[in-house]
């Protein structure tokens, strides 16, 4: 084949390939634009998990009818004008591609009246092809409508995930971004329903608890630490509240969404030794830099950012987040009196039975599992699977391991960690059957995010079967019927919440 410049349509749908990759990309980019427009208040609708309809209307500054062409063409914006603005770039958009890219991939409308207009303007770029503009009714702002995504791509859509995949993303990245905006009112509704509708108060501990419910909202501890050109604001859990995977980790970078491994282990490296192995904190955290520190033009879709002294920010996160975990939680004075009688790990998550809080070392599990042990350096290894031997019982130290002498020496058994592979067990056992559940007195409401409840209700008979039985009672709420017999003393939300997890 002769060498030949590509025709501008495939040149644009490669390059919408790197903006555009499924709806919560889209979403994205036209969320960012309602941000940068100064909006005060903004609404999304999908449908069809976004594949189907994605719109967005906002009260920002709108667009002046003689620029909506521009608005719709590739690298056109008014928010860069020379390559050196990158370095101090304040809006979170600047490529000029994100329009023009969605345009060439699905069916777009943009209808938008700028502040200075008697009137707005209505453009549509149907696959790339882009219509004439006309005067249509409308207040000021911009809505944006993007329909059939992929439509003329079917290679694309074949990479979209299930619905529910894909609708979690969405959900993920508007409960962030309302999070992280909590000045902008924020109402998103998915296939008909409401899923999350902020109040554009200004509070970061009201959008939270629209997120993750009131409960959690009231136990995250407020970071705010200033230092060297570096702030850092948010919210980060308190040692009992953990997860078991990263994914409730948000970091926002001037304003934008970042998702950034070494950001995330510095905040890990504050909580160690204070979490248990696997397990994770959740936190939200708005750090602010002067925008010459970081270069936002890495990646088409800007969720990865460099920054020019990553080791100094790095240590930054890590010392807001210790000092606020020691200010939130002073370490006693360790006077004898108080050393015997301070238990050294937190409460469980739930309240186990007077009972089963009697020292007794474990009844060795029926099928044989492998207990993790530390090497020198503190790092988990496999012990070699297998039934654990007969041990003599020495001893309790510090009221959580077991001291006891096997065979091949020392054994030092977290008596919380063998409760719960005792009670793991026993689940596990009654699950050929049934497993018997406990009818609370009065039913319990449970509030969750959106993501938790989108899961609830796919797996309500499997809960059922596990013995929880719940319904949906409003937006994002739960009413729990009954729990497992085995947590019948326990705390039936943080049980679901646990399940949830
Ligand atoms: P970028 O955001 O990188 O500039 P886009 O393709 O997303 O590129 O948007 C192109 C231009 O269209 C923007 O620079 C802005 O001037 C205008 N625009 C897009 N969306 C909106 C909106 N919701 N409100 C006002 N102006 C908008
Ligand atoms: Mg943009």
């Amino acid at each position: 084949m002769m060498i030949h410049i590509l025709p501008d349509d495939v040149v644009s749908q490669i390059a919408a390939g790197e903006v555009v990759e499924r709806p919560a990309s889209v979403v994205k980019e036209l969320m960012e634009n309602a941000v940068d427009a100064g909006a005060t208040h903004i609404q999304i609708r999908i449908e069809g998990a976004g594949k189907r309809l994605i719109e967005i209307g906002d009260d920002g500054s709108g667009i002046e009818p003689a620029d909506l062409n521009l608005a719709v063409t590739r690298h056109a914006t008014s928010k860069l004008t020379k390559a050196d603005d990158l370095f101090h770039m304040r809006t979170l958009g600047f490529r000029g591609e994100a329009l023009a890219s969605v345009g060439s991939v699905a069916r777009l409308t943009l209808t938008s009246r700028s502040t200075d207009s008697q009137q707005a303007a209505r453009i549509i770029v149907d696959g790339g092809s882009v219509s004439a503009m006309d005067a249509v009714g409308g207040p000021i702002g911009t809505i944006v409508k993007v329909e059939d995504l992929f439509f003329n791509v079917p290679a694309r859509l074949k990479f979209l995930k299930q619905d529910v995949t894909e609708r979690n993303l969405v959900d993920a990245l508007l409960s962030r971004y309302a999070m992280a905006y909590p000045n902008i009112a924020f109402h998103y509704i998915a296939e008909g329903k409401t899923i999350l509708q902020t109040s554009g108060s200004g509070d970061n501990r009201e959008v939270f608890a629209q997120v993750y419910g009131v409960d959690l909202a009231r136990q995250m501890l407020a970071i705010e630490f200033e230092e060297e050109g570096v702030t850092i604001k948010g919210l980060t859990s308190p040692i009992s509240v953990t997860r078991s995977n990263r994914k409730e980790i948000t970091f926002f970078v001037n304003g934008r969404w970042v998702q950034d491994v070494a950001l995330n282990t510095a905040l890990i490296q504050a909580y160690h030794t204070l979490l248990m192995v696997g397990r994770y904190p959740l936190a939200v955290l708005f750090l602010t830099l002067s925008p010459e520190e970081v270069d936002v033009n890495v990646h088409p879709a800007k969720s990865e950012v460099r920054f020019r002294s990553p080791d100094r920010l790095f240590s930054a996160v890590s010392r807001s987040v210790k000092r606020t975990l020691l200010a939130y939680s002073p370490t006693p004075a360790l006077t004898p009196t108080t050393w015997s009688q301070a238990p050294i790990r937190s409460e469980p998550a739930w309240d186990f039975s007077a009972e089963s809080n009697r020292i007794e070392v474990p009844a060795i599990p029926s099928e044989p599992f492998s207990p993790s042990t530390y090497n020198p350096q503190n790092q988990p290894v496999e012990l070699p699977s297998g039934a654990i031997p007969l041990m003599r019982l020495i001893g309790q130290i510090g009221g959580t391991y077991i001291v006891a002498e096997g065979p091949d020496g020392l054994y030092l058994i977290d008596q919380h960690a063998a409760h719960e592979r005792v009670l793991f067990e026993q689940i596990h056992h009654q699950i050929e059957t049934k497993i018997p559940s406990q009818t609370l007195l009065t039913p319990v409401l449970f509030q969750t995010n959106p993501q938790g409840a989108a899961l609830l209700q796919q797996q309500l008979d499997v809960l059922d079967k596990l013995g929880f039985h719940l319904e949906l009672f409003g937006p994002n709420t739960f009413r729990i019927f009954s729990i497992p017999v085995l947590f019948q003393k326990g705390d039936p939300i943080a049980a679901v919440r646990s399940v949830i997890e």
